[in-house]
């Protein structure tokens, strides 16, 4: 076995985490029934099937005439019309023609149509300025999707655009996988609850942002949240905490007191009542991580242990809890979309840490993908991540970075948009 010299002692790469983390994860079970309308994010347990084939019937693509056959000079005879919703009941002979609307039925004998820019009409007569050919501007019954076709599996999450596929097949509900809750909670003395004038803060107190933060993206994610508010660093508050979330949710989020201070308890509780798996990782920042497990009557509630720090909790939430939430709410794996974008300012580091910093990134006036740190990186810099719209990743075994070098990039994405 080779040794890592690039692994500090005692920390997992967030690779070996992450791997580790979502093995121990057993995705839901339980289903519920919505209408479509509320589906959207969710997903589904059961593949949703088409109702009817799309397009429902051969119609035209164009406002214009349709056509039936070639006729002797371009031009043909005005017999009717067929708009959509008030389909042309007749039949067309060759050489007759109906005025149609985009979307409409095509009437029977029709083969082609002519966009209205394209042909005069004049009394009864049409003149066509363009050669009209045999299929032309006609959408063709079940051309999109064939009635009983599988329009999206099981373990799809729903997006915008399969909503759209799923109502215009007439799939009016779904079976989805429930909601995951999450229990949510912060521990440290000096934290006081959002809210709180500012002038009622005690020296060094500072407001809960972390758990605002967190719900804002659980939201966005549509886990359902449990808000057990902010705590004090006091092993019995904390153990009542953690197992009123271990009884009620699927997963506990805490933040703070996963470190190494006299005050972090945190953890220690999670080790009284289950058992922790993972700690402290090679990340920067959001190295004292935790993950574990908390046993309960049926199954266990999964622990994630968020580092105090507001820069942390995200970017460990982002990388490490974000996937495990995903294979908790059934969906297959998730693609980390990351690119490569050349630097704008040097950047110190030490190898030991994959590294996450705060970027902003354009594509400049020669097209080239360009990115800057966004100001001090500290773990507690919450301007600079706000200001960000992506991760600069810098790799673990890595050193600093130039002006001009290449690196990889993570545009945010939901939750972190
Ligand atoms: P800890 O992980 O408890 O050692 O906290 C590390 C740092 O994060 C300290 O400066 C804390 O004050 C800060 N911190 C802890 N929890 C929160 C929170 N919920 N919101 C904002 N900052 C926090
Ligand atoms: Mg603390």
């Amino acid at each position: 076995m080779t040794t890592d010299t690039c692994l500090p002692p005692g920390l997992i790469t967030v690779e070996q985490a992450r791997e580790q983390l979502l093995q121990a994860i057993v995705p839901l079970r339980e289903t519920e029934t919505l209408s479509l309308e509320q589906a959207c994010g969710r997903v589904l347990a059961t593949p949703a099937t088409a109702r009817l084939d799309l397009p429902p019937c051969d119609n035209s693509a164009m406002d214009g005439y349709a056509l039936s056959g070639e006729s002797d000079g371009g031009s043909y005879r005005l017999v009717g019309k067929s708009l959509a919703g008030h389909p042309f009941d007749g039949a067309l002979y060759t050489g007759e023609c109906a005025r149609i609307t985009t979307g409409a039925p095509l009437p029977a004998g029709a083969d082609r149509v002519v966009m209205q820019e394209q042909a005069a009409l004049r009394d009864d007569t049409l003149t066509l300025h363009t050669e009209a050919k045999a299929g032309d501007h006609i959408r063709r019954r079940g051309e999109d999707v064939r009635v009983g076709q599988v329009l999206a599996d099981s373990g799809r999450a729903l997006k915008v655009p399969e909503i759209a596929l799923l109502a215009a097949a007439g799939v009016s509900e779904v079976t989805v996988l429930r909601k995951v809750r999450a229990a949510l909670l912060s521990v440290g003395d000096e934290l006081k609850p959002l809210g709180t004038p500012a002038a009622e803060l005690g020296p060094g107190d500072i407001y809960d942002s972390n758990r605002i933060a967190l719900k804002a993206a659980l939201a966005q994610m549509d886990i359902e949240v449990i808000d057990l508010g902010c705590l004090p660093d006091a092993p019995a508050t904390i153990r009542d905490a953690l197992v009123l979330a271990r009884d009620s949710a699927d997963i506990v989020i805490t933040s703070g007191g996963v470190s190494v201070g006299e005050a972090d308890f945190t953890r220690k509780v999670l080790e009284e009542l289950g058992q922790l798996d993972l700690w402290r990782l090679a990340i920067k920042p959001g190295k004292p991580f935790a993950f574990g497990r908390l046993p309960k009557g049926k199954g266990e509630t999964l622990f994630f242990g968020l580092p105090g720090n507001p820069v942390s909790a995200l970017v460990t939430l982002y990388q490490l809890v974000l996937p495990a939430l995903e294979k908790l709410k059934g969906a297959g794996p998730q693609q980390v979309f990351n690119s490569r974008a050349r630097l704008l300012n040097p950047i110190r580091k030490s190898p030991g840490r994959t590294d996450y910093q705060r970027g902003y990134t354009w594509r400049d006036g020669d097209g080239i993908q360009v990115v800057r740190s966004t100001g001090i990186q500290g773990s507690h810099i919450l301007s600079g991540f706000a200001e960000a719209n992506c991760f600069i990743v810098l790799p673990r075994k890595g050193g600093s970075c130039e002006t001009g070098d290449w690196v990889t990039i993570e545009p945010f994405q939901k939750p972190l948009v």
